[in-house]
């Protein structure tokens, strides 16, 4: 890059006291333009430049006044607002089943972008097509060890992939990218994590055995994850697609079991890991916890549940004061939270109800936890029906108390009249947010002599 290369400012979020930008005075909203003369594209080509030593650092003031520093092989102290400079990858795709498409008007606008960014990818796991990568993409990722990548392959059968990811001739810049098979054998000193999302009787069955034989035959995938599309009741002027049954989702169950237990013999890994929802939709137990390999496909539904039951309970009180919980979530996962919760029944005055929640934002075929938003539980839950609400940490933005239609906590608090809380992120933390909320309702006088009493017995 040069000179003449397009500029893409980087804006600073926060300097480091004393370092090098703290000192050659930058200010939280200037921006970085270029370092060592090179328009910086991401956060990856900034560090690979700080890598070389002795960098000089071109800054731009809100005024548009520009300055210098430098650098040696210490870091310049500098933080990001953003990680990609130059904005984000778009897909190249318009995939049958994808879930954009499906999305109800009105989210905030990050829902409805279409990315497919392999930086993202290699800097936060997320899964990428790689139908869109130039020849410079492939170059780089190889050069710069971007690895590991997670790959949304979906069949390794070309004609049936094209079929389904009907991705746009103009918007493809390689040709080349499009052919899986050739695709992953060109990324081969890149480690891949790759994921299959299923249709019933369309990339499943006999294609699935084809892909789990050509993905387990190329040394650099590590493992295919098998997740069900995923539907809402939001579908316009698209195919017409439908869930799994559990007879379907047993036979993808059954393929799995019989490539996992070939493939734990042969390469050490049972290297094909199903979501979730696959044995929840087929009436199967889930696996126990050493199945899942330490989990390397948590974020994709893979081993959620056993992870969250793995969590042990505290001990129990005998009782506590009277309180009613609710714990909303989706209709998959309810029958399992509410068998879990069973030895809190027995602490007296805790009265709990495990409530699947009915998705009145994505409809009814919507039942995973994960999107539900702050009306499924305004219009599921009655005000004051209950103390306290319990909701899963996964309807909640990362970081925030924010749902997926920007309701907060407080929010439902306030037309709920109960307190609300964020349930913990396995089993026995749960139950302690439960069991904290519960005895924090203990009052000041009277009754509660009797409370503690029963405590302590
Ligand atoms: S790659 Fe497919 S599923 Fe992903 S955003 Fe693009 S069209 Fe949707």
């Amino acid at each position: 890059m040069s000179l003449l290369s397009p500029v893409h400012p980087a804006f600073v979020s926060r300097v480091e006291p004393d370092s090098a930008a703290a000192q050659a005075g930058v200010q939280a909203g200037d921006a970085l333009l270029r370092v060592n003369g090179n328009a910086i594209t991401d956060i990856l080509a900034y560090r690979r430049e700080l890598e070389a030593g002795d960098v000089t650092l071109e800054m731009q003031r809100v005024d548009s006044s520009t300055f210098e520093f430098r650098v040696s092989w210490e870091d310049p102290g500098l933080e990001f607002s953003e990680v990609l400079f130059d904005g984000i990858k778009l897909c190249a795709n318009k995939c049958e089943f994808c879930y954009v498409h499906q999305m109800p008007k009105g989210f905030r606008k990050s829902l409805y972008v279409m990315d497919d960014d392999y930086r993202l990818s290699f800097l936060y796991g997320s899964f990428v097509t790689l139908t869109n990568l130039s020849e410079a993409d492939f170059d780089r990722i190889i050069s710069e060890n971007l690895s590991p990548l997670y790959v949304s392959v979906h069949s390794t059968d070309q004609a049936l992939r094209a079929d389904m990811m009907k991705w746009w001739r103009l918007k493809v810049k390689d040709p080349e990218s499009t052919k899986i098979q050739d695709t992953l054998k060109r990324l081969e000193p890149i480690d891949l994590y790759t994921q299959l999302v299923l249709l019933p009787s369309r990339n499943d069955g006999q294609y699935l055995e084809e892909s789990l034989e050509y993905l387990s035959s190329l040394p650099n995938v590590l493992s295919v994850a098998c997740v069900p599309l995923g539907l809402t009741d939001h579908r316009r002027n698209l195919p017409e697609l439908r869930p799994y049954t559990a007879p379907e989702a047993k036979d993808v169950l059954r393929i799995a079991h019989k490539w996992q237990k070939k493939l734990l013999e042969e390469r050490g890994t049972r290297f094909i890991f199903p979501s979730d929802e696959f044995y929840i939709l087929a009436g199967e137990p889930l696996p126990p916890e050493e199945a899942y390999e330490g989990y390397p496909m948590l974020e994709n539904g893979v081993g959620m549940v056993r992870d969250f039951l793995s969590g042990e309970l505290p001990p129990l009180p005998k009782a506590v004061p009277g309180t009613r919980v609710i714990l909303g979530t989706g209709k998959l996962f309810a029958p399992i939270l509410d068998l879990a919760l069973e030895p809190l029944r027995a602490v007296r005055g805790l009265h709990i109800e495990v409530r699947a929640l009915e998705n009145k934002t994505f409809g009814t075929v919507t039942t995973v936890a994960g999107l539900l938003t702050g009306r499924c539980f305004l219009e599921n839950i009655t005000p004051a029906e209950a103390d306290l609400l319990i909701v899963s940490p996964s309807t909640l933005r990362y970081g925030t108390e924010l749902m997926l239609d920007d309701i907060s906590l407080t929010n439902l608090r306030e037309k709920l009249k109960m307190d609300v809380r964020s349930g913990g992120k396995n089993l026995g933390e749960l139950a302690r947010v439960i069991l904290e909320n519960a005895q924090s309702s203990l009052p000041q006088f009277g009754y509660s002599a009797h409370a503690v009493k029963e405590r302590r017995a």
